[in-house]
């Protein structure tokens, strides 16, 4: 065996031990492996090292955290430097989400603010001190969960975002949950809990605190920090639903 076909065996060892069962690879001319060209997103399988099939979806291939990491990096990278909607004119960074890629709780909001913008980091201003603050009092810190949003560019004047942004968005925020896959997801806000739950008709007032089913992930409904911000008699409610979410995790406080 060659010194570059050892190097490639140890190389795919080692990602097979990690636990892959494929690699994502991104070739500009798939001559090198199928003899055909310009496909990317393909998947090399880790014990064969045949491709299996063009663009396989990012969550296909995750196993562990440390895969998980890869995926939604992965991921990260076929987001780019997006211009799928109208949301990127105005926008100075995307937010992907951060936090735990192995997270148990998965928080999603509704769309970057200012602040969020600036920093291409989610919840990091005033309504995200609040959500830290709920995230802590459950026992957690933020970096033990996951914090995405709805659409992940920041629209003008911080308006709701719309029908096409939010449909542009989707299909990431879906690649992403099927990475992390956590026991419970917690949607902050009207936007969010109802593109979730697929119905624009539900009053976030009504479906507040009972869980919902997500692709078989249980979806609890909770108010928007910045809403609780405004209305701060409101806070013990959303304390009521995380508490029914820490049940659910088995992690009573
Ligand atoms: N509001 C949201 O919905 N998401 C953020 O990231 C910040 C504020």
């Amino acid at each position: 065996m060659t010194k570059l076909a050892e190097n490639i065996k140890s190389a795919l060892e080692f990602y097979e031990a990690l636990g892959f069962e494929r690699l994502p690879i991104k070739l500009k001319d798939r001559n090198l492996i199928s003899g055909r060209s310009q496909i990317s997103g393909t998947f090399v399988s880790v014990t064969s090292g045949k491709t299996e099939g063009a663009t396989a979806p990012v969550h296909e291939k995750v196993q562990s955290g440390a895969t998980k990491d890869v995926a939604l990096n992965t991921l990260r990278e076929e987001i780019g430097d997006c211009k799928r909607c109208k949301l990127s004119h105005k926008r100075t960074h995307i937010v992907f989400g951060e936090g735990n890629a192995d997270a148990r709780l998965l928080f999603i909001g509704e769309a970057p603010g200012r602040e969020e913008d600036l920093q291409a980091r989610p919840f990091v201003g005033d309504a995200g001190k609040l959500l830290t603050r709920l995230i802590e009092r459950m026992g957690f810190e933020r970096k033990d969960v996951y914090i995405a949003n709805i659409v992940k560019c920041r629209p003008p004047m911080n308006r709701d975002p719309e029908g096409d942004e939010i449909d542009a968005c989707r299909g990431f925020l879906e690649e992403q949950i099927k990475i992390i896959n956590p026991d419970v997801i917690m949607s902050l806000g009207r936007i969010s809990a109802l593109t979730l739950i697929g119905d624009a008709r539900l009053k976030i007032t009504a479906i507040r605190g009972k869980f919902f089913d997500y692709g078989g992930i249980p979806l609890m409904p909770t108010f928007h920090p910045a809403y609780l911000m405004r209305n701060p008699k409101d806070k013990w409610l959303t304390w009521s639903d995380a508490q029914k979410v820490l049940e659910r995790l088995g992690k009573n406080r």
